[in-house]
């Protein structure tokens, strides 16, 4: 029961055949049509210059629209180097870098920008892919939090954090400036 003045959110019914196409950690449909979907995430982290990544879609594709629902969003915001900002499916750079390991861009993906992994230094590489490791992708189960037991401290998974999301901003800006001098 819903205690007296609590705050609810309510969405209208999305009717029609419901499908998983991604999950937050990577994880594609195999047997859905995923162009769209795909390309939808890595446009979300294109367009916001590399700090969130919207995945985790769900929902109803109609013959002309799709309508999706309940997402996650990865979030490696500058300077706050946030894990979790928004909420415990919010895995950040480690959500962000599964989505690419297994995202194959097609061609609606043209010109977008992609995470400049080969920046990160192999001191935080190793420890990078134990946690993207960690969870086999092929489940289209919700990851949360419990990433974090992968054997590594939690102090040592938010400096790591923190470290991947300073490296690839500070390759994403100078890529722009890069850009900017042609
Ligand atoms: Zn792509």
């Amino acid at each position: 029961m819903t205690p007296e003045g609590a705050s609810v959110t309510i969405e209208s019914l999305v009717q029609g055949r419901y499908v998983k196409f991604l999950n937050n950690f990577g994880y594609v449909n195999p047997s859905e049509d995923t162009l769209v979907p795909e390309a939808f995430s890595h446009f979300t982290y294109h367009e916001s210059n590399g700090e969130i990544l919207v995945t985790d879609l769900q929902g109803v594709y109609n013959q002309t629209r799709y309508v999706f629902t309940d997402p996650a969003i990865h979030s490696i915001e500058i300077p706050r180097y946030t894990f979790g900002h928004y909420g415990p499916t919010d895995l950040g750079v480690f959500g962000v870098m599964k989505f690419f390991q297994n995202h194959k861009c097609n061609l609606l993906c043209d010109g977008l920008r992609i995470p400049e992994v080969s920046k990160v230094s192999d001191y935080w590489k190793e420890d990078l892919h134990r946690v993207t490791d960690s969870v086999e992708f092929k489940s289209d189960s919700t990851y949360t939090y419990e990433l974090q037991n992968v054997g590594l401290p939690a102090q040592r998974i938010q400096e790591l954090h923190n470290n991947v999301a300073e490296t690839l901003a500070l390759s994403g800006r100078h890529g722009k400036q890069l850009n900017g001098t042609r």
